[in-house]
């Protein structure tokens, strides 16, 4: 009747919300062991929360040494365009 979502998938979709909210601080190194591993695991899952992942890296890389702790968000969306047009191209 309803559209319920399964168990599985509801749980994915848990896992990239946490992946997600957990991703700038497992940049940072900042998770304990047992939550980095948790990121970890969903990253090598989940594709799109890996090229969210990759791009944070990216991010972080040309931040560093920068005073902003945060990117701008032109930068952020400019980087998944690309990131997603390359991803594209070998689809
Ligand atoms: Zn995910």
């Amino acid at each position: 009747m309803s559209e319920t979502p399964t168990v599985a998938e509801t749980a994915a979709r848990k896992d990239c919300a946490e992946a997600r909210a957990a991703l700038e601080e497992y940049l940072h190194n900042e998770l304990c062991a047992e939550d980095a591993a948790d990121v970890r695991a969903h990253l090598d899952e989940c594709e799109e929360c890996s090229a969210e992942h990759h791009v944070g890296e990216m991010l972080t890389a040309a931040l560093q040494g920068a005073c902003k702790d945060r990117a701008p968000e032109e930068l952020r969306a400019k980087l998944l365009a690309s990131l997603r047009a390359a991803q594209a191209q070998h689809g």
